[in-house]
């Protein structure tokens, strides 16, 4: 059964095709800048062989309906293509970031959803209009396909109350649903699993926590596999420090920055989500670069890699006290995947916790899941790749099957 992921962004179409049945990925691609003049496609078709045929487009892509249409040509495009007929796509698996309190699992898409998804805007204004605008347009083009939504605040929904709430006027929860939700869902649940997996032992019988680190960056307190806290909030501004965005900042600095700067509600908004976080403290937000100017001498970056670190370890100080036992620590995403230096600055000093990684193990660079803490470590820590594309396609076949 084939299955197309779509995760739509305000300017962006990102794709994958799966062949569910042989979970393989026949084709893969991104449409970037669209609405500007230029704007980009890549298109990347697996062959028998394991590689892959690539193509890049500069072409001028006006919306997204042009984009995603764009995209259906070269998955049908004898050279590029997969599929022979649009019909042979079962389902369209749609990334949704904000699912409020409506979804506490995937859903297949109906009318009530879509309602339920627009009613949803006002908690995701940068993220859900994109993500409601590829549902449109997909049913539009896949009509014979089923359409489901995946949200990256679903796997969230159990966290307890005492997690999720703020601590402010009770109405605004009651009334308007101002609460913790955090997102990279589909992240925490995907690797949970493979940690489960790959440790042997039922995710029902095991602690975790949860370190996605990429350029959004976020964490997850699991107690018998359920969430049980997270470190984004309401929006993904929360929490750690990560590419652009500040992550954990008093909450009074908006109004210092209005009265003594001056500055407009939108560009406090612009400072802490794009002009923040490794970028706002060292000028790039690729953590290979600041690990490069530190090397180098840079103090900025020095102190920007410090922090980023410090602040992972304050999560997981407080997770561990939350989980009140700890089963394994598993970082993921591209920083976490890919930085030793990161994971050793993470866990440095937290033997006590039952924490510790060999630094052997840990400096070994592979693309599969590994164990990289000592051997006595009461805590296994893991680097385990994510997937969060073919956890949207496991999550829409689940929902097709169900149906
Ligand atoms: P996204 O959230 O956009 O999916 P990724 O998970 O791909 O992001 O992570 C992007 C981040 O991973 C960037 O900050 C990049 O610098 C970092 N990264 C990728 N490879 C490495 C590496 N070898 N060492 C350190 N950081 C890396």
């Amino acid at each position: 059964m084939k299955i197309l992921v779509i995760n739509t962004g305000s300017s962006s179409i990102k794709y994958e095709l799966f062949d569910m049945g042989r979970s393989a990925v026949l084709a893969s691609g991104i449409v970037e800048r669209i609405g500007e003049k230029s704007g980009n496609l890549t298109h990347s078709k697996t062959l028998a062989d394991g590689t892959s045929l690539k193509r890049t487009e500069s072409v001028s892509i006006p919306d997204h309906r042009a984009g995603l249409k764009r995209i259906v040509a070269l998955l049908l495009n004898s050279e590029t293509g997969v599929i022979r007929k649009r019909s042979e796509i079962a389902a369209v698996g749609h990334r949704v970031v904000h699912g409020g309190e409506d979804f506490h699992s995937t859903s297949v898409i109906d009318e009530k959803v879509m309602e339920a998804l627009r009613q949803n805007v006002r908690l995701a204004p940068l993220h859900n209009p994109a993500n409601i605008t590829g549902i449109e347009i997909s049913r539009d083009i896949f009509p014979e396909a089923v359409q489901v939504a995946v949200f990256d605040t679903a796997f969230h929904q159990t966290i307890p109350m005492k997690a999720f709430l703020y601590a402010i006027p009770i109405e605004l929860y009651e009334n308007e649903k101002i609460r913790k939700y955090g997102f990279h869902g589909t992240s925490h649940a995907y690797v949970a699993e493979k940690a489960a997996l790959f440790l042997g032992v039922a995710l029902e019988e095991l602690n975790l926590i949860t370190i996605h680190l990429g350029n959004g960056a976020s964490m997850a307190a699991l107690r018998n596999g359920k969430c049980v806290d997270t470190s984004m909030g309401m929006t993904p501004l929360g929490g750690l420090v990560m590419g652009t965005r500040s992550g954990d900042v008093d909450p009074a600095l908006p109004f210092f920055l209005a009265d003594n700067l001056g500055m407009s509600l939108k560009d406090i908004d612009k400072l802490l989500n794009e002009k923040s976080g490794l970028k706002g403290l060292c000028g790039t937000n690729d953590m290979r670069e600041v690990i490069e100017k530190r090397n180098s001498g840079d103090e900025r970056a020095q102190i920007a890699l410090e922090l980023y670190c410090y602040r992972v370890k304050k999560y997981i100080g407080a997770y561990f006290a939350v989980l009140g036992g700890l089963d394994s620590l598993v970082f993921t995403a591209g920083i976490g995947e890919n930085s030793p230096e990161v994971r050793r600055l993470c866990c440095e000093g937290l033997s006590g916790l039952g924490i510790q990684i060999d630094p052997e193990r840990n400096n070994r660079s592979a693309d599969e899941i590994r164990d990289i803490s000592v051997p006595e470590s009461p805590v296994r820590v893991l680097v385990i790749p994510t997937d969060e594309e073919f956890k949207i396609a496991q999550e829409t076949l689940k929902a097709l099957q169900s149906r």
